[in-house]
C-alpha cells in the first residue's frame, strides 16, 4: 500500500488520540475517587453496626436499671408499712422483735441494691457516651462520603471533558486517510491496541522490538510513500527524521 509520507506521519497523531481515550477508560475504571468511596461505604456500615451494638448495651442497662428501682421500691415500700406497724402500737412483743429483724434485714438490701443500682448507672453513663462516640464517627464518616462523592463526580466529568475532546479530535482527522489504510489501523489497534507507531531508533514504537539489520535495509531502501509493518506486532511503521534509517 502507498500513502503519502505526510498522511502516514499524521496517523501517529491519530495513534496518540486513540492512546489518550485508553488511558481514559484505564483510568475510568480505576479511579481512586471510586475506591475511596467503597472504603467509606465499608467504614459507614462497621460504623452503623457499632452504633446498633452500643444501642443495644444501652436498652439492656434500661432494662436492669428499671429492674433495681422497681425491687428499691419495693423495699421501700415494705420498710413503710412494717415501721407503720410498728408505730401503730398493736403488735405484740414477739412480733415488734420480728419486724425490727426484718427491718434491717430490707435496709442492708436496700443499701446493695442503691449500690447496684449505681453501678449500672455508671455503666450507662459511660455507654451512653459511648454511643454520642459511635453517633459522631457514623456523621463524620457521611460527611466524609458526601465529599468523596462529589470528588469521583468531578473526576468523571473531568473524564467525559477529556474523552468529549479526543472523540472529537479523532472525528476531524479520521477524514484525512484514505480507506484502506484506516481499516489496516483500525484492524490492527483493535487486535494489538496500537494501530500505527513511530519507527524511533530502529525499533518498533509498539512492541518495542528491535529490527534486524536486513529489515532496516529493507526499510531504507524503500520508497516513502511505502506503507510498512512490524513483522513482530503488525502495527504500521511510520518513518521520521528519528527513525534511524
Ligand atoms: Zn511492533
Amino acid at each position: 500500500m502507498n500513502v503519502d509520507p505526510a498522511v502516514q506521519r499524521k496517523l501517529l497523531d491519530l495513534a496518540a488520540i486513540d492512546a489518550e481515550q485508553a488511558r481514559i477508560v484505564h483510568r475510568r475504571n480505576t479511579l481512586p475517587e471510586a475506591q475511596e468511596i467503597e472504603r467509606l461505604e465499608a467504614e459507614r456500615q462497621s460504623r452503623k453496626d457499632a452504633a446498633v451494638a452500643v444501642e443495644i448495651v444501652l436498652d439492656d442497662l434500661d432494662r436492669d436499671i428499671r429492674k433495681l428501682e422497681r425491687e428499691v421500691e419495693s423495699v421501700r415500700n415494705r420498710e413503710d408499712r412494717d415501721r407503720k406497724l410498728l408505730n401503730g402500737g398493736t403488735v405484740t412483743p414477739k412480733q415488734m422483735t420480728e419486724l425490727e429483724h426484718e427491718l434491717q434485714t430490707l435496709t442492708r438490701r436496700q443499701s446493695i441494691l442503691e449500690d447496684e443500682l449505681l453501678e449500672v448507672m455508671e455503666l450507662r453513663e459511660a455507654s451512653a457516651a459511648d454511643h454520642d462516640h459511635a453517633g459522631s464517627q457514623l456523621s463524620k464518616t457521611e460527611d466524609e462520603l458526601i465529599d468523596a462523592r462529589r470528588h469521583h463526580g468531578d473526576a468523571v466529568a473531568d473524564l467525559d471533558t477529556a474523552d468529549k475532546r479526543c472523540a472529537a479530535d479523532r472525528a476531524g482527522l479520521v477524514g484525512e486517510f484514505p480507506a484502506d489504510l484506516l481499516a489496516v489501523y483500525e484492524r490492527q489497534r483493535a487486535s494489538r491496541g496500537a494501530g500505527a507507531a513511530l519507527l524511533q531508533a530502529r525499533r518498533c514504537g509498539a512492541c518495542r522490538m528491535e529490527l534486524d539489520r536486513n529489515l532496516i535495509a529493507r526499510f531504507a531502501a524503500s520508497p516513502a510513500e511505502l506503507v510498512l509493518r512490524c513483522e513482530e506486532c503488525g502495527a504500521i511503521l511510520v518513518r521520521t527524521k528519528e527513525s534511524g534509517l
